[in-house]
């Protein structure tokens, strides 16, 4: 399976998300276009690294974690690549867990996933080896669905409500693949967290939103801006269905990421954007991130740094963004990216592909769910409520 493939592949996932493509009589033909690009990807020399700033071991340095009570580190280690894959690694998943997150923390231009997750009672999680054997970047036959991530990868179990988290010793294997397709011999830093309790019935979601200036909207502007507070009332409420109640804080950022180049290329300036970590932002909200135009080969409205994103700031993957040009109302799709950085799968891909989620009570190919392809709902159903509900980030 080559990087390429993957990579192209998360992108599709991701670049859906908010997703772009509107029904149309042209949608055969903008898929045949996506078809296409997906052989004309050029690879960012791996000496470019260093333009971005970003330190020898991909993170950032004042990479933290959210000051949640109610999550506790189980296991923070480096681990070692070799030939593209590490040796076993263990750590103990408690009875009161609720869910684990397995937190994956490499460099750009460089993809990784777990090629394996064995539950407490020895059952697999995530197929033994599937990366091997499967086409594409997603593990659609893993009880617990993982996909090969840039940079950094989160794998959060369950993830749906037909896998149950077992206590007991787990086990997981790392695998990765740098940019020129080869196995990777590296060291990652594996971080693994679990939620203890869930929130409470009438739960709370904090959001730090950061304004580039695009379309002048700026940490001050954005405050009484009718059209940007009505989309995210929209959001809001999209939340409140489910009895979470979200708080916003406002920041500016640099105008210099306005303009996001050619994210589909592995360590595009993406990396960069979600890197941002503002000392002043509260470390217990997700880090929303508007720009002008995260530009790809085709249009993309908003981006998530994961499915979940990581449980901390100052990673390469560690935020959402969203893309103000396409339509600057559109409170559903931060709603979607937000969705996706709780751990939220499509409900249904275009329907080519014949991937569904693993839910039981989302209905296929319906385009009244807030997760279809295509951003063109606004319900979330009550499994995908509890899947969120599991998220630290949520309190
Ligand atoms: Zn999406």
């Amino acid at each position: 399976m080559s990087f390429l493939l993957k990579i192209f592949m998360v992108t599709l996932f991701f670049s859906s998300c908010g997703s772009d493509v509107k029904p149309s009589p042209r949608r055969d033909m903008e898929i045949k276009d996506r078809q296409s690009d997906m052989g004309e990807d050029v690879f960012v020399d791996l000496d470019d690294q260093k333009d971005l700033g970003v330190s020898a071991d991909g993170r950032t340095q004042d990479m933290m974690d959210m000051g949640a009570q109610d999550e506790t580190l189980l296991l923070e280690v480096n681990a070692d690549l070799n030939n593209g894959v590490s040796k076993d690694i263990e750590f103990t998943v408690p009875e009161e867990a609720k869910a684990v997150f397995v937190q994956v923390i490499g460099r750009g231009a460089q993809a990784f996933t777990l090629s394996s997750w064995k539950n407490g009672d020895k059952s697999e999680l995530v197929t033994e080896n599937w990366v091997d054997t499967t086409t594409g970047s997603l593990c659609k036959e893993c009880p617990n669905r993982v996909f090969v991530s840039e940079a950094v990868s989160i794998s959060m179990a369950p993830n749906n409500d037909k896998v149950e988290l077992k206590p007991g010793v787990h086990h997981i294997r790392v695998w990765g693949i740098n940019a020129e397709e080869n196995p990777l011999n590296t060291q990652v830093l594996i971080r693994v967290k679990m939620r203890n309790t869930t929130p409470p019935e009438n739960a709370s979601l904090l959001l730090n939103l950061h304004f580039s200036g695009a379309y002048n909207l700026t940490a001050q502007s954005a405050q009484s801006d009718r059209t940007f507070q009505s989309a995210l009332n929209i959001m809001k409420d999209v939340y409140k269905q489910g009895k979470i109640n979200v708080k916003v804080n406002y920041f500016d950022i640099d105008p210099s990421f306005q303009i996001i180049p050619d994210i589909g290329t592995p360590n595009s300036d993406l990396l960069k954007l979600f890197a941002i970590n503002k000392p002043e932002a509260d470390p217990n909200g997700i880090n929303i991130f508007f720009v002008k135009e995260l530009q790809s080969s085709t249009p993309v409205r908003g981006k998530s740094g994961g499915i979940p994103g990581p449980l901390f700031h100052g990673s390469l993957m560690s935020g959402v963004a969203i893309a103000l040009k396409h339509k600057v109302t559109d409170g559903f799709v931060i709603a979607h990216e937000l969705g996706h950085y709780l751990g939220l799968f499509h409900s249904s891909e275009r329907p080519q592909t014949m991937i569904h989620d693993q839910l039981s009570d989302t209905l296929e190919n319906d385009d009244t769910n807030l997760m279809f392809y295509e951003v063109a709902g606004s319900k979330l159903s009550s499994s995908q409520y509890k899947v969120i509900r599991l998220n630290p980030w949520v309190q």
